[in-house]
């Protein structure tokens, strides 16, 4: 018996990989029409101050609305991009997006917001020329470099260590800062952390959505926010869905938070809406206090 189950799990095992195969395949073949034709939009996930419940900052993540298949995940699609070369053009896409939209909001809403952007390991290449290009765009139209922030995640450091920290060098000096995503989940994070100075370090959903009084996750949250803080990094918890894991992480020193228990990523329209809400409750607040 044993042996037909085992038979059984090697043929479910390649039906499996030819599938994946396959929506791979047809993965690579849609997404350049998709590039060309725009079936992309951005969400933007508002980032918490968890003390003060205040937004002025927020994640820029994609979605491809695909005319026949629907919604595709940028889980799905972004290692493809990269693969096939595609991402340095998506991501000249989401780059022009997100800056206006953030220009726009800046001027309209909130002064300080600030929106940050996944950056993949081949925008690095050749001394960071797309990165350069964007601090230099941002400043010609008059956009403080300030308004963006560029997410990398360990695997870029992986792959091209010496040419990203270059790069990443240069366009901290305009200001653009820039935060390390998905912490805990590489390799060797704290050779990383050594050679370049993030400005933020986000840490990964998979220990914070595991956080309950005094267990493992938890000693790893509280270890890694007292770590950030001697090497002078802001901690954005990522992934928070419960009210027990922002108040494990407020009692941890955690500055900021994101997650479904704040919002999930949102349209340009719900985004904005949220924007007036918090200038109205502001000035609400603003105006009884004058009173007392
Ligand atoms: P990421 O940069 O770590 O983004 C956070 C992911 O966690 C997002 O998934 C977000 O929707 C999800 N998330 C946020 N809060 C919660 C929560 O409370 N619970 C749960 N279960 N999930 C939460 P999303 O949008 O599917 O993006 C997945 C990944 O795809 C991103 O991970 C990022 O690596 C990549 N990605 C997304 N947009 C872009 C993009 O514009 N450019 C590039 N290069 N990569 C992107
Ligand atoms: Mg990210
Ligand atoms: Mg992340
Ligand atoms: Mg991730």
């Amino acid at each position: 018996r044993a042996k037909s189950r085992g038979r059984n799990s090697i043929h479910y095992f390649t039906e499996n990989m030819s599938t994946d195969f396959l929506k791979r395949m047809e993965i690579m073949r849609d997404l350049r029409t998709a590039v060309e034709q725009k079936q992309f939009y951005m969400v933007y996930q508002p980032i918490v101050n968890l003390s003060t419940q205040r937004i002025s900052k927020a994640e820029a993540l994609i979605r491809w609305q695909h005319p026949h298949k629907g919604m595709i995940s940028p889980l799905e699609f972004i290692h493809v991009a990269e693969e096939i070369g595609l991402i340095v053009e998506l991501s000249e896409w989401i780059f022009n997006e997100v800056s206006q939209q953030v220009n726009s909001w800046r001027k309209r809403f909130c002064p300080e917001l600030t929106i940050s952007i996944n950056t993949s390991p081949v925008q690095y290449k050749n001394n960071g020329a797309q990165i350069n290009a964007w601090a230099d765009s941002l400043l010609l139209r008059g956009i403080p470099c300030e308004a963006i922030s560029l997410e990398i995640t360990e695997h870029l450091l992986m792959e091209n260590q010496l040419e990203a920290v270059e790069a990443l060098d240069k366009v901290r000096l305009h200001g653009m800062s820039v935060a390390i995503d998905d912490f805990g989940t590489g390799y060797s994070s704290f050779a990383y952390l050594k050679d370049f100075d993030f400005d933020f370090l986000k840490i990964d959903q998979r220990f914070v959505q595991n956080m309950s009084a005094d267990n493992k996750d938890t000693a790893l949250c509280e270890a890694i926010i007292v770590m950030a803080s001697k090497l002078k990094m802001s901690v954005i918890a990522e992934g928070i869905e419960t009210e027990q894991q922002k108040q494990l992480l407020i009692k941890a020193g955690c500055t900021f938070g994101q997650g479904y228990l704040f919002a999930k990523p949102l349209s340009v329209a719900d985004f904005e809406a949220l924007l007036v809400e918090q200038n109205s409750t502001l000035i609400v607040s603003e105006s009884i206090k004058g009173k007392n």
